[in-house]
């Protein structure tokens, strides 16, 4: 078994919607990014690409490249997960915390859940994510971005 961890933060900007996990939050504010700047998201495909040696996120898809501009991140997501097969591992489980100030997000948690499970092919049981604040603390604290961690861990085909 391997294991594999994520970091990842993104600010709030004016203009653009909020996704996180693959869901929209109805917020006044989104995340600004290359991608969608689903926060969540990268920090999963981290925690997976961590546990196959894999390097990170900016690695795969540069944002650089014109062709991620605007990209859902659950197509990276897909796009780790079947890199990760090809490599001969399956998923065991991830846990994920985001840190954000506002908005509430307990509401959206279980439909983040379903939406990362099957985007994985795996089911619900095996994802957790959670959503804490700062205690006003820092620039999550300030509001002034969201801050997202993930754990993974896989294992190898036929291992056992
Ligand atoms: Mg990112």
């Amino acid at each position: 078994m391997r294991m594999g961890f994520g970091y990842d933060v993104h600010p709030f900007v004016a203009g653009r919607p909020l996704i996180l996990g693959g869901v929209k939050i109805p917020y006044s504010l989104g995340l600004q990014g290359h991608s969608d700047a689903d926060v969540l998201i990268h920090a999963i495909c981290d925690a997976l690409l961590g546990a196959i040696a894999e390097g990170d996120i900016g690695k795969h898809f540069p944002d650089t490249d014109p062709q991620y501009k605007g990209i859902r991140s659950t197509i990276l997501l897909a796009r780790v997960a079947t890199g990760m097969k090809e490599k001969g591992f399956h998923l065991l489980n991830i846990d994920a915390t985001i840190v954000a100030e506002r908005p509430k997000l307990s509401h959206f948690i279980s439909r983040m859940v379903k939406e990362i499970a099957g985007v994985l092919e795996i089911e619900t049981g095996r994802i957790n994510v959670k959503a804490t604040t700062s205690e006003g603390l820092g620039f999550p604290g300030r509001g002034e971005g969201i801050v997202a961690y993930a754990v993974a861990l896989v294992e190898e085909n036929g291992a056992h």
